[in-house]
């Protein structure tokens, strides 16, 4: 089917035609009334053409030009579909009003950088926050925010983590810095002040440091005078044995609850001012296959499988720590007999810690929350085998200043596995 403009120009043709062959034929000039004609045909589409192109050249905005017939139609069609692009210009410029203003009112600092981190945008909070300046617009954010803890964490890439100093731009106050890396090495920087919180969260970590720390001298009192009554005959001494040794137990247990509470306030408040170093994981395993032994008393059998040359950037005690707790809590949830294979290696995910072994197992709605403080999925257990319900809070605690992450597998009555993921590459010293 021809277009509009196309018929509406053959019309055109055949109408003249007819009146071209009516004058011919009553004059008798046939050539020269069709090299007229073909003249003034071809006159009319230039004339047309140059209308359209000016048009074209002042902008679709201004009025049609006086066209007909093909151009007329093609004039209106260039300007219905110039008109549909302004409206969609239009929304997306209002979409990204919208989205700036509302950002505008957001109370953290929201910078936008591209790849070589110049300022391309920021909110208002940036203002006050980061001191930035109409004028810092195009600068590289590197040379206006100096901290070296800032500068680090945006040369290193290792955005996953968030990067927590307690002050920025001479401001003492606690804030938690994020980038979010976006379109085409775009990043946008997020800066929000978590002073208030910050010190919520420090006063009850003091407070569990603090009281802790108190319940340890009592308790220690208390346990030399339950040893000495343990230890020394004398009237009733074999009826009150069984309640002396159980308050023993339990005294024994306070103890360990206390010491787990301590190390955890003391993971999450410790200023790591020390730089990571290489730890020999290879010689700490060899150590540690002794110590689960002994744990064991010989009622289990260990499978180590250990990349001899692999160490890692760390924190030698803290990590020791995760493996021991990973390989006794295989130990005490692995009935007599059971087989715990330990393995340290790594692949093109990075390094791994992993402890399987094919004792009680773990349902799936518990896995999310066995890190969790006291979280424990049968408690008369853990009591009975020594257990804290902290032990997996210390090693996530542990695991995030590495940058590593815990993953559980278990099927109930096939086993578990806990398994630690290192990013091959360590990530920066948190200075909090
Ligand atoms: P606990 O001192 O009670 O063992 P943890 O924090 O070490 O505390 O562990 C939390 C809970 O996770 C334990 O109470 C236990 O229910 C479960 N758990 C940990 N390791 C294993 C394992 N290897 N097999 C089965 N259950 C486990």
């Amino acid at each position: 089917m021809l277009s509009s403009g196309v018929s509406r120009e053959l019309t055109w043709i055949v109408a003249t035609l007819w009146g071209l062959l009516f004058f011919c034929w009553l004059t008798g000039w046939w050539i020269e009334g069709f090299i007229a004609y073909l003249l003034i045909y071809m006159g009319r589409q230039l004339w047309s053409m140059r209308k359209f192109e000016k048009w074209i050249e002042g902008g679709t905005t201004s009025a049609f030009p006086p066209a007909s017939g093909f151009w007329s139609e093609l004039t209106y069609l260039v300007s219905r579909k110039q008109r549909a692009l302004e409206k969609h210009a239009d929304l997306q410029l209002y979409k990204s009003e919208q989205f700036k203003s509302a950002s505008m009112l957001i109370p953290d600092a929201i910078v936008s950088l591209d790849h070589e981190n110049h300022i391309e945008w920021f909110n208002a909070s940036s203002r006050k926050i980061l001191e930035l300046r109409s004028q810092d617009v195009g600068r590289k954010i590197e040379g206006l925010i100096r901290q070296p803890e800032f500068i680090h964490y945006l040369k290193e890439s290792q955005y996953q983590n968030v990067l927590r100093i307690h002050s920025l731009q001479g401001v003492q106050r606690t804030f938690s810095v994020k980038i979010i890396p976006y379109f085409d090495s775009h990043k946008l920087l997020i800066v929000k002040d978590i002073t208030d919180l910050y010190n919520l969260a420090q006063i009850r970590r003091d407070f569990i440091a603090n009281a802790s720390h108190e319940l340890r001298t009592p308790l220690t009192v208390l346990k030399g005078y339950l040893e000495a009554m343990i230890d020394t005959p004398g009237p009733h001494h074999d009826m009150w044995l069984p309640a002396l040794q159980n308050m023993e137990n339990q005294s024994d247990r306070m103890q360990a609850i206390i010491e787990d509470l301590l190390t955890l306030s003391k993971m999450e408040s410790q200023t790591i001012t020390s730089k990571a170093n290489k730890v020999d994981v290879p010689r700490m395993l060899a150590n540690l296959k002794t110590e689960a032994q002994q744990f064991s008393q010989g009622k289990h059998q260990f499978v180590f499988e250990v990349d001899e040359s692999l160490t890692i950037q760390g924190y030698a005690e803290p990590l020791k720590s995760v493996f021991m707790n990973l390989v006794t809590n295989a130990v005490r949830y692995t009935p007599d007999g059971g087989i715990i294979k330990v393995r340290w290696y790594e692949d093109t995910e990075g390094v791994h810690f992993e402890v399987e072994d094919n004792g009680i197992g773990i349902s799936k709605e518990h896995i999310p929350r066995l890190t969790e403080r006291f979280y424990r999925v049968d408690t008369a257990r853990s009591r009975v085998t020594g257990g804290t319900g902290l032990g997996l809070a210390i090693v996530k605690h542990v695991l995030e200043r590495h940058g590593a992450t815990l993953h559980v597998d278990s099927l109930i009555g096939r086993g578990s596995t806990f398994r630690c993921d290192f990013p091959t590459a360590m990530p920066p010293a948190q200075s909090d």
